[in-house]
């Protein structure tokens, strides 16, 4: 192996960027040429590729987004679109690749790793949600700015007796918003995989209220619905006065946390350990604080699950 390629894709995560410093200069320090791919998968179809050295990727280790962006491409799930990536590389003489984003991307790398091009995924992704890994790179920033917003939200709540509704991202996955529930003390979490009914977080607020409470959180991941309709139902049933936030993009951005950097630090290096090998179709994750590597079908295969101790925790704390 003399060449390979690196690129991010699919929804952006804090921290991409720093599974990108250690994939480039851990290749450089193996001897081996590694090349940026721009835009994703579009980028690859496109030929959007260079030559990265020691010092493209300096300074970037503390910032959030990607510098090699991301993109997503209808194409590329295309067989034709997939081969016209496969010419590309072939054409550069790139000899592998590694495929830092979410579980949509994996299935991509899974393709090219059909097709004869070995890849290596590397989870990329704030909302936690790829089985094979305790965590992914950008969970634990997007938690902390969630934290955060939510701290913030609970000082000002302290002035007025209300009830707020706090929309967090994650449409399938609801680790988001259970981490941040626990975090912050929220009343309820509404999540996807488990939600309590509404008539359970009514009677909840309900006697919280009767106890003399001042103001109540609730946290709701967006794909159980929208915050604002919850907001108003809230108030129609408890008539409590209710504010909703919908924090939306901030979660996706800000410099990554020192967890988020150390983790993209390794698992990018073990991607490039993996590819040396020869192996490809290979997903890269941190179990028991231990990197380890899975077969990315079989990870594809493997529905992602949330930590039912971990929910009924909260419910626990939250009487
Ligand atoms: P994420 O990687 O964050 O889950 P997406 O699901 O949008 O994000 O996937 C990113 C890109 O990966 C898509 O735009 C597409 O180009 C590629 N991709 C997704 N699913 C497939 C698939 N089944 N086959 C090939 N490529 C895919």
């Amino acid at each position: 192996m003399k060449k390979i390629g690196v690129l991010t894709s699919g929804g952006d995560a804090p921290g991409m960027n720093a599974a990108v410093r250690a994939v480039v200069r851990k290749a450089i320090y193996h001897e081996l040429e590694v090349y940026g791919v721009y835009n994703g998968y579009e980028g690859l179809m496109e030929g959007n590729i260079k030559r990265m050295e020691l010092g493209s990727v300096g300074d970037i280790i503390q910032r959030g987004g990607t510098i090699l962006y991301s993109a997503r491409s209808e194409e590329f799930k295309t067989d034709e679109g997939q081969q016209r990536a496969v010419e590309q590389m072939r054409k550069i003489g790139l000899e592998g690749l590694i495929v830092i984003g979410g579980d949509g991307s994996f299935r991509g790398a899974e393709k090219l790793t059909q097709k004869g091009f070995p890849c290596i995924g590397v989870p990329g992704t704030i909302d936690n949600d790829i089985p094979g890994t305790d965590y992914t790179i950008g969970f634990d920033t997007a938690l902390n700015t969630i934290v955060d917003a939510v701290d913030k939200i609970r000082d000002t709540a302290t002035s007025h007796e209300r009830t707020y509704v706090i929309e967090v991202m994650g449409r399938n996955a609801g680790d988001l918003a259970l981490w941040a529930g626990l975090a912050n003390g929220a009343e309820s979490i509404m999540i996807p995989e488990e939600t309590e009914t509404f008539e359970s977080v009514v009677a909840k607020l309900k006697r919280g209220q009767d106890r003399g409470k001042k103001h109540s959180i609730i946290i709701l991941a967006e794909g159980v619905g929208s915050a604002v309709d919850y907001g108003k139902r809230v108030e129609q049933e408890t008539s409590m006065e209710t504010r909703v936030t919908v924090l939306g993009h901030i979660q996706r951005g800000g410099s990554p946390s020192a967890y988020d950097r150390v983790l993209a630090s390794r698992l990018g290096a073990k991607a490039v350990d993996i590819l040396l090998t020869g192996a490809g179709g290979r997903m890269v994750g941190i179990q028991n604080n231990l990197v380890v590597d899975h077969d990315i079908s079989e990870v594809l295969k493997e529905k992602h699950t949330i930590n039912m101790n971990m929910y009924k925790l909260s419910n626990q704390l939250s009487i």
